[in-house]
Order: C-alpha cells, then sequence, then structure tokens
C-alpha cells in the first residue's frame, strides 16, 4: 500500500499512521474517504430502498388488513341487527364478498329499470301532448 502523504506539511508517512509523524495533521478523513467503497455502498443503498419500499409495502398492506378487519366487524354488526337483506354471521370473506358484489349488481340493475321506467314516462307523456295537440 502507498504511503499517505501529509497535506499539512508534506511528510510520506506509514499507512498504519493515523496522524502525521511530523506535524500530527490527522489522516482519519482521508482514510475515511479512501476506504469508502462506492460498489458496495450503492449496493447497500439498494439494499436499504428495497428493505424500505418492502417495510413500506408491509405496512400498506397491514393497514388495508386492518381497514378491511374493521369493516368485516361492522359487517356482522349491522348483520346482528334486523335488516331488510340481513347478511348471515358467520360467512367466509369471499361469500360475504359475493354477497356485496350481488347487492351492487342489483342496485344498478335497479337504477337500469328505473331509467327505463323514466323513458317509458317520458314517452307516455309525449304520446298525451301529442293527442293533446291533435285535439
Ligand atoms: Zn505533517
Amino acid at each position: 500500500m502507498k504511503s499517505i502523504k501529509c497535506k499539512n506539511c508534506g511528510l510520506s508517512n506509514f499507512p498504519s499512521d493515523v496522524e502525521c509523524a511530523r506535524c500530527g495533521f490527522s489522516f482519519l478523513k482521508i482514510k475515511a474517504k479512501k476506504e469508502k467503497r462506492p460498489r458496495s455502498f450503492s449496493m447497500f443503498s439498494v439494499l436499504m430502498v428495497t428493505v424500505a419500499g418492502a417495510a413500506g409495502y408491509y405496512i400498506y398492506t397491514g393497514s388495508q388488513e386492518t381497514i378491511d378487519q374493521v369493516n368485516a366487524s361492522e359487517a356482522k354488526r349491522a348483520a346482528s341487527k334486523p335488516v331488510e337483506r340481513p347478511v348471515a354471521p358467520g360467512l367466509s370473506r369471499t361469500e360475504y364478498d359475493r354477497q356485496k358484489t350481488q347487492t351492487y349488481a342489483e342496485s344498478v340493475r335497479s337504477s337500469q329499470s328505473l331509467a327505463d321506467h323514466n323513458q317509458h314516462v317520458q314517452q307516455t307523456e309525449k304520446e298525451m301532448q301529442q293527442i293533446s295537440n291533435g285535439k
């Protein structure tokens, strides 16, 4: 290994020296810079980002699970009450989701029939106006 040349006085010191033998100038900062390996440092950064990302992902999914659990317990609580469309307690998540989806599908269908009904009413009004105009 090369000897360390003192920045302060120019004396060549042993690589193992931590400070200049003549003036006492510290080599610790220079050594730290020299010993820093950019490749391994970037590898460490990538690892840290990965770990942070994984931690963030687990925290996110963990909170999502908590929200789902709250929703599930809320649904169970609602199911215990007498409601128009009772959800049987003790349903599995899949069955519960399927029922929920069916409810949404039914509301969409009913809104579609509602639109049809409105269209029919408008058509009837149009015909009524045509009849009254014809008179
Ligand atoms: Zn020196």
